[in-house]
């Protein structure tokens, strides 16, 4: 019997582990995971997997590209062997193999046989099942929350996220213990939770960016690209947003309206209604300049345009807090992560609709770094299969 560890990368002075290597011989300096096969003893409880200590208080900017070829890395060799290790040795997932393959159809409930793994196919999903011990937890964890995709988001989030790909026994337990003693959440959000925009019932939109909420967060150290500010757009229906850096000091009504332009209307069209915290006069400004870019001779009459409600200034203190996590060492390269942080947003569940924006806007979710395991752990288990 075998069965396999998590073992940090670095040790508790962080210095790399020994055997932390790739199989070109170099090194990675990051605190990932690797996983090595040990002899038993198994133990009967699963250990609910916590954040390790050794967790740098931010992940920096060039590590953050190590993070992510450490996940594909992991793909095509730890990952699987690590997936057909817990599906081979003697334990509940072994069992529930076992049970699957002698129903009729290889189906049994909502667990149904692949190859050699067994999917969970639930609420519409299609989740690789994983043992309620299995060390692969804290990789999946970590893509789920404190990837180059995900951005540290909140326990329901990030559990959100794992649930739509993978199902253990005890994943919400796991997600909690695991967002809660995060220390990159503990430093960036003390509070925690951050209070809701207000809804107003008789405004509500129902089409994808017909109400659009236009804010800027200002005072950011200057970046290499010269921007110390951004604008964030946001969609009041899908929770939708696009993050685009910028200077403010060149924050005309004309350029934010090119901004628009070039980033949001090319992809969704013209709006009826902007929400900003900057003067009405901008708001003018802006509406004149947006129609002569759409190609509107006649200035229409601008719509009456409210102060922001609160919603806006909430996204974008989300926002703010994100790029915290991304940036460390290199605080002048903020603005090379507002594209990580605005997906990370669009393809987390928004707690008013109960989807991603992506899904909303869209009708599906992106792929992720994680679904080639999955699309490796279905063809490789399945060719094999046949094969024997
Ligand atoms: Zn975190």
């Amino acid at each position: 019997m075998q069965i396999v560890e998590v073992v940090p990368t670095h040790d508790d002075k962080g210095e790399p582990n020994q055997f932390f290597e790739n199989p070109n011989g170099k090194a990675f300096d990051l605190r990932w995971p690797v996983l090595i096969v040990h002899a038993p003893p198994a133990k009967p409880q699963p250990a609910r997997v916590r954040h390790p200590r050794t967790h740098p208080a931010v992940i920096r900017t060039g590590e953050a590209a190590d993070f992510r070829d450490a996940i594909s890395q992991q793909s095509d060799s730890k990952f699987l062997r690590a997936l057909k290790a817990e599906y081979t040795r003697e334990g509940s997932l072994r069992s529930l193999r076992e049970r699957v393959k002698a129903a009729p159809h290889q189906c049994l409930h909502d667990f149904r046989l692949v190859g050699e793994v067994v999917w969970r196919t639930a609420a519409g999903r299609y989740q690789l099942v994983l043992g309620e011990d299995s060390p692969l937890r804290e990789v999946v964890i970590r893509h789920a929350h404190e990837s180059l995709s995900s951005g540290h988001t909140g326990r329901d989030k990030t559990l959100e996220s794992v649930l739509r790909r993978f199902y253990w026994r005890g994943a919400a337990e796991d997600v909690g213990t695991w967002v809660a003693s995060c220390a990159v959440c503990q430093s960036v959000r003390p509070r925690g939770t951050y209070p809701d925009g207000l809804l107003n019932p008789h405004s509500i939109p129902n089409r994808p960016w017909q109400d659009v909420a236009v804010d800027f967060v200002t005072g950011l150290p200057v970046s290499e690209r010269g921007n110390d500010a951004f604008v964030a757009f946001t969609c009041k229906l899908t929770k939708m947003v696009h993050v685009i850096p910028m200077n403010f000091g060149d924050s005309s009504a004309a350029v934010v309206a090119r901004i628009y332009f070039d980033s949001v209307w090319r992809l969704h069209g013209a709006p009826m209604k902007i929400v900003s915290d900057r003067d009405p006069r901008f708001q003018d400004a802006f509406w004149q300049e947006l129609m002569r870019l759409m190609g509107v001779k006649v200035a229409r009459t601008t719509p009456y345009n409210p102060r922001s409600d609160g919603q806006a200034e909430h996204s974008n203190r989300v926002i703010e807090d994100m790029l915290r996590s991304f940036v460390d060492a290199n605080v002048e390269d903020w603005d090379l992560f507002t594209t990580n942080v605005e997906f990370a947003i669009n393809d987390s569940r928004s707690e008013s609709t109960g989807f991603t924006p992506f899904e909303l806007v869209f009708g599906f979710s992106p792929l992720s770094q994680l679904d080639p395991f999955l699309e490796a752990a279905q063809s490789t288990a399945g060719r094999r299969e046949q094969g024997e």
